[in-house]
């Protein structure tokens, strides 16, 4: 591997966040902070510059007049929501019959050989949609899991789409080096050497990573999974994403079928392998984490790891229910994830988030607390639940600079009209009512200070061509 002299190369840091200019957002139904003290603010407002929050308050004590004014009378503005796991490529095949009924093991099985047909063009036009979705139901910041390069498809590819959409991307340049003929899942014809994986990272960090506030890219180094690449190649990839500083993610714990192949192949559970590799530590975030045990709940906290939790996709695949509750009694960060849009079908934030409150809630009921006991354990709340999409999502991410509204932070929000059907007869608590009635999409979604999303319509993206052309290539990949 070719590396370079002198410590990290200063990257490119491509951003569309170079607007100076002032915002203010005023007149607001109820502003929700999500800071220390959880302010709700009714009436609030915020003022921003360049970008960043300058101060939050009831709107007549904001600054009078800004570059841009809206009045968002009858909105509730809310943090924009973050999600942490996804594979957008996947929007290419959502709802294939033959993966409809299968459990995670199958289903991968049933769509590797169609995976194995995407393109360079496939990925850029796939990550718009994922995007685009995404944005329009309140995400800012998405991460986003690609580990399969087919047909000389690169990270690159997708990271120029975000670019083109304007949301905050952690892009995870993910790999599988386990073919079948190693005893992995994946067929051979997807995998790559650990060589082109750990060069690809290097260059992908160089090129793009962003390690300051405000950043609209970052480089995440994310092996699949356990079953999917080597011992060797896993340790390769921790030891470099410390030396450059970036974050560290894979799958983990997400089926019974998992933790009996890492018992006969490795001899470990899941997150004990994750310890002899070197794999634990707050720069590290695990999607799923559904089959963990206590003491590995309290390792997660001790350590920092952090869990994204997609209760969508665990209750499609049936592969169970995630400790969600206990792991946040443990100091575990939590945030949400859509994951990839084969196993979901849909990237909407706020419905995973409701999804996160129900399953949670059915979780409890299922370990048998009689909601009429006294020892019967807490439900997740609305703001809780809310807490998952905002502050556990950055805190997972490892940002300090979103996940709330607050000064210093990111103009990253969302707002949503209240007078709507969906919310007829829910105006006595607004909050609650983004979470507990059927979720919608936002009015407006603001990242860094830019409207992406303004009354209810995507600003970077024309909507009617881009479906067109993802169904074309949908089809395509189906009928080859
Ligand atoms: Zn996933």
């Amino acid at each position: 591997m070719k590396k370079a002299k002198g410590g990290p190369v200063k990257p490119v840091r491509p951003s569309l966040f170079s607007i100076m200019s002032t915002l203010l957002v005023k007149n607001t139904e109820l502003l929700v902070t999500m800071d220390g003290e959880r302010r709700e603010i009714r009436g609030g407002g915020l003022f921003a510059r360049d970008g960043f929050i300058e101060s939050v308050g009831p709107s007549d004590e904001l600054p009078a007049e800004a570059d841009e004014t809206i009045d968002l009378d009858g909105h509730i503005v809310l943090p924009g929501l973050v999600n942490t796991h996804h594979h957008f490529y996947q929007t290419l095949t959502r709802a294939v019959p033959a993966a409809q009924e299968a459990n995670l093991f199958n289903w991968l099985k049933t769509l590797y050989p169609i995976w194995a047909r995407i393109t360079p063009d496939d990925i850029h036009l796939s990550t718009k949609t994922a995007l685009a979705e995404l944005a329009l139901s309140g995400c800012t910041t998405a991460s986003d899991h690609l580990y399969l390069y087919p047909n000389g498809a690169r990270l690159d590819d997708e990271i120029s789409a975000a670019l083109e959409l304007g949301l905050r991307l952690h892009a995870s340049r993910g790999s599988m080096s386990l073919g079948e003929s190693d005893g992995g899942l994946p067929p051979d014809s997807v995998v790559e050497t650990d060589a082109q994986i750990l060069d690809e990272s290097l260059r992908l960090i160089q090129t793009y990573h962003d390690p300051e506030p405000g950043a609209q890219i970052r480089i995440v180094l994310a092996p699949c999974s356990p079953f999917t690449v080597t011992p060797d190649l896993m340790r390769a990839t921790a030891s470099l994403a410390r030396e450059y500083g970036v974050h560290l993610h894979t799958h983990l714990a997400e089926t019974a079928d998992e933790e009996a192949f890492c018992l006969e192949m490795f001899g470990r559970r899941p997150v004990a392998l994750m310890e002899d590799l070197d794999w634990i530590g707050g720069d590290v975030w695990f999607a799923h984490s559904v089959h963990v045990s206590d003491d590995e709940i309290a390792l997660y906290g001790r350590s920092g790891c952090g869990v994204a939790h997609c209760p969508s996709s665990n209750m499609r695949l049936a592969s169970g229910i995630a400790p969600v509750m206990a792991m946040r009694r443990a100091g575990v960060s939590v945030g949400l994830g859509v994951d990839g849009s084969a196993s979901n079908d849909g990237s909407h934030m706020l419905a995973e988030a409701r999804q996160a409150m129900l399953l949670s809630r059915l979780d409890a009921g299922l370990r048998g607390a009689s909601l009429s006991s006294g020892d019967a354990p807490p439900l997740m709340t609305a703001r809780q639940a809310l807490e998952l999409g905002t502050l556990g999502g950055a805190a997972v991410l490892g940002r300090t600079d979103i996940g709330s509204l607050e000064p210093g932070k990111c103009a990253d929000f969302i707002a949503v009209d209240l007078n709507r059907l969906e919310y007829a007869g829910a105006q006595e608590d607004p909050l609650a009512a983004v979470l507990f009635c059927a979720p919608v999409n936002v009015d407006l979604n603001v990242v860094g200070g830019r409207a992406i999303v303004r009354d209810g319509n995507l600003q970077t993206l024309e909507l009617g061509k881009q479906i067109e052309a993802h169904n074309l290539a949908a089809r395509r990949l189906l009928e080859q």
